[in-house]
Parts: C-alpha cells; sequence; structure tokens
C-alpha cells in the first residue's frame, strides 16, 4: 500500500446543501423561489422519462408557466450529441440563462442537468470539456433529485457522457460540476422495479470494495467506502430491501458512496464493465454486476459477499452473454478494458498487463 497519509486528495469540493428525510421534495418549490428572486428567468426541468405519466408531477415541482419541462429517455445512456441538441433546444426558446436547472430522476437525467447547466454557461460542444477541469466558468444553479439510489452521482464531481465519434465515455470532471444543492428523499425511490434498484444499489458497494483493496488509500475514502458497504450489506441482506427504512439506507449510502468517489478510485470491476457497455451497449450498473462473475480471483471476500445478496434477493443477472462473439468484438472488449489504466494501477499494480493478458481479458469476458 502507498502511503497512505500522502492522501494525494486535491481541495475536494462537495454539495454545498443538501436536505435529507421523507417529504422533503417538498421543499422544492421554496427553494426553487429563492433563485426565482435572485434572477428573473425561468426554470429549466430534466424529469426522468418514468415521471412523464405522474399526472400531478408539475404540483410537485412547483413548475410556472413559461418553465420548460425536458424528459430525459433513460433507453442510452447520455451522449454528447445529446447534450449538444438540449442547447440548441433551449438556445433557440432563448433559455440560455435560466434561474435554475433541476435534475430529477436517475444518474442519467441527474448527468444530463449537470451537463447542461454547465454547457450554457461555457460556450462549444459537449465534446471539449471531456476530462479534467477544462471548464472555466461555473455553470447554471442545480439542484439534484435523486429518484433511483446507487451511482453516487448525486454527490460526484463528473457527468459521465458517450462520445459517439471516439466511443471515449468521459464525464466533465470539474468543481464546476457539483450540485448546488440535493433533494434525497426516499419516497421517491418507491417504484423503482426490483432488479433495477439491486443493480444500480450495487453500484455503491462495488465502487467501495474496489476502492478499499486497492493501493491509493487514504483515511477519508475509507472511511466513506466502509459506511457504504455497511449500508449497502444490510439492506440487501434485509428480508424486504426496499422497505421505507432501507430505501432511506441506501439513499444514504449512494451518497457516501459518491463521497468516496472524489477521495478514492475504482479498480478492476469498472474497466470491465466499462467494456460491456461500450462494446455492447449494456448499461452501466447492470455491466457491473455482469462483470461481478469474473471477479473470484480479484476480490474473493466481495465475490461471496455479492453473490450471496444476489442469491437472498432472487436478482436475475444475465449470464454467457460473451460467449459466442466475434474476434472484432473480443479484441474491443480488451481494447475498451485495459484503456482504463487508473483503476487497474491501483488495483493490480503498474505492470497490470501481465496479469490482465489480451487472453485473460478475453476468458474473463466468456466466463460472465
Ligand atoms: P438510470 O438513470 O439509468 O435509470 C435506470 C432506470 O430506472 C430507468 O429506466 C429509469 O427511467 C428508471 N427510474 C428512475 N427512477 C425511477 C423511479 N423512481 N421509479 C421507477 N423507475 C425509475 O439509473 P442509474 O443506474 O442511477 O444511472 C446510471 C447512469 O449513471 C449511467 O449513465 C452512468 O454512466 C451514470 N453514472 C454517473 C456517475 C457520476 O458520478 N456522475 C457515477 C456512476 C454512474
Ligand atoms: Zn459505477
Amino acid at each position: 500500500m502507498k502511503d497512505k497519509l500522502n492522501t494525494g486528495i486535491k481541495n475536494v469540493r462537495s454539495v454545498s446543501r443538501y436536505t435529507f428525510g421523507l417529504d422533503s421534495i417538498d421543499s422544492l418549490p421554496k427553494l426553487i423561489n429563492d433563485q426565482r428572486i435572485k434572477k428573473n428567468t425561468k426554470v429549466i426541468f430534466f424529469l426522468d422519462i418514468y415521471f412523464k405519466k405522474n399526472k400531478n408531477i408539475n404540483k410537485l415541482i412547483g413548475y410556472r408557466a413559461g418553465d420548460e419541462v425536458i424528459f430525459v429517455p433513460t433507453k442510452n445512456e447520455p451522449s454528447t450529441d445529446y447534450i449538444d441538441e438540449l442547447i440548441k433546444f433551449l438556445s433557440n426558446k432563448d433559455l440560455k440563462s435560466p434561474s435554475a436547472i433541476i435534475g430529477m430522476g436517475g444518474g442519467i437525467t441527474l448527468d444530463v442537468a449537470k451537463s447542461v447547466s454547465n454547457l450554457l454557461t461555457n460556450k462549444g460542444k459537449a465534446e471539449n470539456y471531456q476530462g479534467w477541469d477544462l471548464l472555466k466558468k461555473p455553470g447554471i444553479y442545480k439542484i439534484g433529485i435523486p429518484t433511483i439510489s446507487g451511482t453516487g452521482a448525486e454527490a460526484t464531481r463528473t457527468c459521465v457522457m458517450i462520445n459517439p465519434r471516439t466511443g471515449v465515455k468521459l464525464g466533465m470532471n470539474s468543481d464546476f460540476t457539483v450540485y448546488d444543492q440535493l433533494i434525497l428523499d426516499p419516497n421517491l425511490t418507491k417504484t423503482v422495479p426490483r432488479n433495477q434498484f439491486f443493480y444500480t444499489g450495487m453500484d455503491a458497494y462495488i465502487h467501495c470494495v474496489e476502492s478499499l483493496n486497492g493501493t491509493y488509500r487514504n483515511e477519508i475514502g475509507d472511511s466513506y467506502s466502509n459506511q457504504t458497504i455497511e449500508l449497502c450489506r444490510k439492506v440487501f441482506t434485509s428480508k424486504d430491501m426496499m422497505s421505507i427504512e432501507n430505501r432511506s439506507k441506501l439513499m444514504v449510502a449512494s451518497y457516501l458512496g459518491g463521497c468516496a468517489i472524489a477521495t478514492s478510485y475504482v479498480g478492476v470491476v469498472h474497466p470491465f464493465s466499462a467494456g460491456l457497455s461500450v462494446v455492447l451497449g449494456i448499461h452501466h450498473c447492470l455491466a457491473n454486476c455482469i462483470s461481478m462473475r469474473a471477479m473470484k480471483e480479484f476480490y474473493p471476500e466481495g465475490y461471496e459477499d455479492f453473490w450471496r445478496m444476489v442469491k437472498m434477493q432472487n436478482i436475475d443477472i444475465p449470464k454467457g452473454i460473451c460467449k459466442n462473439l466475434n474476434q472484432e468484438q473480443y479484441q474491443k472488449l480488451y481494447e475498451s478494458t485495459i484503456i482504463h489504466e487508473k483503476p487497474l494501477t491501483n488495483a493490480l499494480g503498474e505492470s497490470f498487463k501481465d496479469i490482465l493478458t489480451r487472453a485473460k481479458v478475453i476468458e474473463l469476458f466468456k466466463g460472465m
């Protein structure tokens, strides 16, 4: 393990404010109003497509005539082109300077709201800001409201987008990407389908297993990670994983897991998961769970723990999806996994390519 006291932690920016608790969503209209008073312009709401069928949604969010509500599709993870299209749409409607942007939904919607907030004040295209600390100006004031728990997107300084031309899946990593305000209301996650609840919830657990088994460690990251794992275990070993108490615990685990990411690194699971997302289009959280099939030798304890919880909750995780692919696909899987040098070094050391040879990586994919 590298020197744990020499943390390498930069000047970490956290979410400025949050409310947490049942019905905390009721505070949204007032929070928005405070922004309307400061800047007398409209508000843009990005809502997960799931809420389109909710007839009372306008009342719940404090919508006013002239505000813009955009339902975010969740079939595909966001692309840089999609963000550019949204900016064009908002510019044509003269909505380039709203008083607030609201993101309410899963990781996809939370990330879309973050990206648009950044791009409305920083000129150019979304792809220009994929990377680290490339944004020049703060974005529009933004409120994040997660409606499914696990990715930690509500707490992090990134917003993941796929560039369809380069295949690069990378966010705008910047202090400006962090939400100004969160509303953490466990009532909102009640309707999440069981399998999806597990896949997304496990993103928090998996991040933290990877971090705690890595070499780049420090006490802050470890503390967040340990607490996140403990909460996830309580939820996923419980009889009713979606009880209100458990939804509340998982919402906290997600937030803390997001804080853990800011001060630590992932390991072997996320690079493999990224391979599945890039080559086969599998969504991030499900791809993590599928990748866990190949993780016995890297994370023996986490592996046992994870599959025990899958069994207890009777969750479906697809099997054998990489068995009969063509050579080109295997090559792409290898390349899009091994490209993640930082997490793989964190997990396996600088000579990780000696362990994860091309043949080995393909064998692991075939075993999923
Ligand atoms: P998601 O946004 O992919 O949504 C999953 C599904 O749940 C969708 O069908 C959605 O419509 C539905 N849903 C959401 N809330 C619901 C509710 N209350 N009731 C019923 N259905 C609901 O969810 P996710 O797994 O949270 O997010 C994955 C995304 O997060 C990926 O795009 C990934 O790249 C991103 N991510 C971002 C970060 C970050 O730090 N920014 C970290 C990890 C992952
Ligand atoms: Zn993740």
